[in-house]
């Protein structure tokens, strides 16, 4: 992820030693040099801050988790958030799901992603008519599966290969990482992250995960 500002520091480093080797140095051209040299370093910098917070440095704890528990905790988690937004996130729960076998603050942090990219996604539809679901259910392959919906502008047909790569954002201040990280999230469990447009607008993401092959058995309530 942070190959590219490197890179770009990098070309940026080289043009500045052939331009400093000239007779008459352009100053004003490798001032600007300097200034671009300051902003990919601190771009790489703030990838690698944004990467520790959303992995962590703790180790990888796989256990049998209920996804209905996770994510009440991330609505809980997130409620400040929507409130300030002006979204209500409804919820619907399929009951008697079996556990899967997860990193409960990884999928924490893929679930939070893809809301806060869903209540991104809504900010221009008017308040009363915005809507961001969360649910869970059983995903046709018998896995389990968690899906935000929203209805708001959707992902251009083209990009849909594309907004799983590092950097690609399409928001001003987008660093175009949090999908990156959560499909690799969701790939060492042993899971996917998809990405689809919804027939009446906006976008649904679903994160499926292999159920937990042991006791622990389905939840009751
Ligand atoms: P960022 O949020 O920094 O842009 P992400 O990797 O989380 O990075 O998202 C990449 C891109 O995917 C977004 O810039 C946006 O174009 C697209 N995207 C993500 N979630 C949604 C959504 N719910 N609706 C429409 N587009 C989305």
């Amino acid at each position: 992820e942070i190959n590219q500002p490197l890179g770009a520091i990098l070309g940026n480093a080289e043009t500045a030693e052939f331009l400093l080797a000239g007779d008459d140095p352009p100053l004003d051209e490798l001032r600007q040099i300097l200034a671009d040299i300051r902003r990919d370093d601190l771009r790489a910098s703030q990838v690698i801050k944004r990467v520790r917070a959303l992995v962590g440095k703790r180790e990888f704890r796989m256990e049998a988790q209920f996804l209905n528990e996770i994510l009440t905790d991330v609505i809980r988690l997130i409620s400040h958030d929507s409130q300030r937004r002006g979204v209500v996130v409804e919820s619907d729960f399929a009951m008697n799901l079996p556990a899967v076998s997860c990193d409960r603050a990884q999928v924490e942090q893929v679930i939070l992603n893809l809301l806060l990219n869903a209540m991104d996604a809504v900010k221009a539809v008017p308040p009363s008519r915005r809507r961001v679901s969360l649910r869970s259910g059983r995903h046709v392959s018998g896995w389990v599966e968690a899906s935000v919906s929203d209805n708001g502008h959707g992902i251009v047909p083209e990009k849909l290969d594309r907004i799983f790569d590092s950097f690609f954002s399409t928001k001003e201040q987008g660093m175009g990482l949090g999908l990156a990280l959560a499909r690799s999230i969701a790939e060492s469990h042993g899971g996917r992250l998809t990405a689809e447009n919804n027939p009446g607008g906006g976008a649904t993401f679903r994160l499926i995960l292999p159920i937990h092959d042991g006791p622990r058995g389905h939840e009751t309530e």
